[in-house]
């Protein structure tokens, strides 16, 4: 049965549009509790089943963007363990061979779906302690919902703890207290089916035996970022030139890490974020005295002290994970969940998709397709809009009013997207919104706002993979220590003899996802929501997501790293997916287009078709080049259950399905 579209081919007036978006496009939180600007449907709407990429397996598939962090995870599923159990194993395989990306000195989160066909280890239903006890995320089949292990501020933070430091995501008070070893732990002693110390096993044998450095490996780990320490610079940049990293296929031993990886499996997270040295449990001492780092830098133009953070024992051992329903809407009669906040992915994504489905993105025959200008021109117009309210309006909704359900209100949405008109460029660049009065929930009284931050490029920053398991069980895992190497510094600390302890893996600079300075909402006149707060997490773009058939059928889990361009990247392939009919290989190859603020900033693939890159310069867009993202997913065909992933060549991605051929 061909796909409904939902909407006609354009309209170009506020009213028109607004009807549409009313009526037509549907998207909801996952909180929202009523359902009243939902359309009424008499039968699921039908759409398309996705089409197979690549070979079929059926006990599961992992996809990842390195080959040993692959293998570690499709090890676990050959072990009878489950896509949680998997996905757990590669994330602390990828700290020992992507170091630069992503380990247990930061954090990431974790979306799952457990298909509920069984191979939910230890979860029982009644588990409580979460939101997703009131059963609001469960879906018709299995339910969907997101490990939280973002890092948080230290008690002590402050909004103006960055004001006057010299390369402020260089700096100790660029650390946030690391969420990944509570909340791994979280994730199996709730929903895994192995033990801690048999999903450690593929990291601390990569750590201890090392690993062939990969082409990837290579090229990206000797940088200016990796060398703002002694220590991490005689890791990262042997040769000892301040140019070149280990050459490819040398022996890449961490022998420090695979110790700490070894006390976690011994003694669990508590090992990690609690110094107990009668039980050789010093990671905490070295955290907390690793964060100390300062360096001095010049500020404008001055040679400036650096700064340490303010992290203690306490800040550590308070450290909780927080179990997240996910931010869901409909595109196309297929339903997309992505990451809740702190995230700003889901509700930017879907905002996007809102104001694009208006539009028949996939119909060549009336100037859309693939990579035409017209397409690309609404494509960037969706984005400056969307990233125009998320500079303003996101942030960790544990501490800020988040206006989850106006940003995604129908009417709200289609108020905004009415500004986008195929074959021209909103100008001046698109202002913020108020979504506000589209909040069932009424206004809050200390509504704060937040202005952009920096954006970082794809680079070596984050890591995104996907598995799926024999049961059906999915994971989206994207996984940060945010700039590449984070502050290039790791854990560790002096010892009593004089001799320096290293914990082998480094410190985030997650911190500097917030506001690095303070913020005022030019609607209220009150702090900006990504402003620094004590125990707050700093916003991000990280947008793990899935994509379910109608009647709730999981069918895709997929992501990407690249700093804002994130939400850009899952975009792109959602659209390549839905409207212009590719595989999943496919999807993930096609180059890419990114715009992350306002303004009319585009960034293309190489590869982005010239017509449209000519057409869009024609409309007074500016163009750069970069590569953006790296999208690692999976695929299953509700129909057969036949399983299959896509993997990124912008990064080493490998699909391993099971059973091995
Ligand atoms: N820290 C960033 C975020 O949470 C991700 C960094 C990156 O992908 O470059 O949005």
């Amino acid at each position: 049965m061909p796909p409904r579209v939902l909407a006609p081919h354009s309209a170009s007036t506020v009213a028109l549009a607004a009807l549409l978006a009313c009526g037509l496009i549907a998207a909801s939180h996952a909180d929202e509790g009523d359902r009243r600007h939902e359309p009424a449907r008499a039968a699921p709407l039908k759409v398309d089943p996705l089409p197979p990429s690549g070979p079929a397996f059926s006990k599961g598939v992992v996809s990842v963007a390195n080959p040993y962090g692959a293998e570690a995870g499709a090890r676990m599923l050959e072990q009878g363990g489950n896509a949680i159990d998997a996905a757990v194993a590669i994330a602390y395989a990828l700290n020992v061979v992507e170091p630069q990306s992503a380990g247990i000195g930061g954090g990431g989160f974790m979306m799952i779906h457990l298909a509920g066909r069984g191979g939910h280890g230890r979860w029982h239903h009644d588990d409580d302690d979460d939101d997703d006890k009131r059963g609001k995320h469960r879906g018709p089949r299995g339910r969907t919902f997101v490990i939280d292990t973002r890092e948080k501020a230290p008690a002590a933070a402050t909004p103006d703890m960055f004001v006057g430091v010299p390369n402020a995501s260089l700096q100790g008070v660029a650390v946030g207290v690391p969420g990944m070893v509570r909340g791994s732990e979280l994730a199996l002693r709730r929903f895994g089916r192995l033990d801690l110390s048999d999903v450690l096993v593929p990291a601390i044998t990569l750590a201890d035996d090392g690993f062939a450095a990969t082409p990837r490996y290579a090229l990206v780990s000797c940088n200016a970022r990796s060398q703002n320490s002694p220590e991490s610079t005689a890791v990262f940049c042997p040769n000892g030139n301040g140019t070149l990293g280990p050459v490819a296929g040398t022996l890449v031993q961490n022998k420090p890490l695979a110790e700490t990886l070894r006390l976690i499996a011994r003694h669990g997270a508590d090992c990690f974020y609690r110094y107990q040295p009668a039980k050789g449990c010093d990671i905490a001492k070295g955290i907390v005295e690793g964060q100390k780092f300062a360096k001095p830098g010049l500020f404008n133009g001055v040679v400036t002290p650096g700064k340490g953070g303010s992290m203690t024992y306490d800040d550590l051992a308070a450290y909780r994970p927080a179990l997240r329903g996910v931010t869901q809407g409909s595109y196309r009669g297929y339903t997309i969940k992505a990451m809740s906040p702190p995230s700003s992915g889901g509700l930017t994504l879907l905002q996007m998709l809102k104001m694009l489905e208006r539009f028949p993105i996939g119909d060549a025959t009336q100037g859309y397709g693939f990579g035409s200008a017209k397409t690309a021109n609404v494509m960037a117009e969706a984005m400056r809009v969307a990233f125009a309210d998320r500079s303003i309006w996101m942030g960790d909704a544990d501490f800020v009013p988040v206006p989850q359900r106006g940003l995604l209100d129908g009417t709200y949405v289609g108020l905004r997207g009415a500004a986008i008109v195929p074959g021209a460029r909103i100008d001046p660049n698109p202002l913020p919104g108020d979504p506000r009065p589209y909040e069932t929930a009424g206004l809050q009284s200390s509504t704060r706002l937040a202005v952009a931050e920096p954006v970082t490029g794809p680079g070596e920053t984050t890591t995104h993979f996907s598995v799926v398991d024999r049961w059906g069980n999915m994971v989206s895992f994207t996984n940060t220590i945010e700039s590449s190497h984070g502050i290039g510094v790791f854990a560790g600390y002096t010892r009593d003899d004089g001799m320096r302890k290293s914990h082998g893996f480094l410190l985030n600079n997650e911190l500097t996802d917030f506001n690095t300075a303070p913020t005022m909402n030019p609607f209220t006149g009150g702090p900006g929501y990504n402003d620094v707060q004590p125990a707050k997490r700093p916003r991000s773009s990280m947008t793990p997501a899935m994509i379910f058939s109608p009647d709730g059928e999981p069918l895709i889990a997929y992501g990407s790293p690249g700093g804002a361009t994130i939400i850009n990247s899952v975009l792109n392939v959602t659209l390549n997916l839905l409207d212009h009919k590719m595989t999943l290989q496919e999807a993930i190859n096609a180059p890419r287009l990114s715009v992350t603020s306002a303004t009319s900033n585009v960034t293309v693939e190489a590869a982005y078709p010239p017509a449209a890159v000519e057409g869009l310069r024609a409309l007074g867009y500016t163009i750069g080049n970069a590569d953006i993202g790296s999208v690692q997913a999976v695929l299953v065909d509700p129909r057969n259950g036949k399983q299959y992933g896509a993997a990124d060549a912008r990064r080493e991605g490998t699909v391993i399905g099971l059973p091995r051929r």
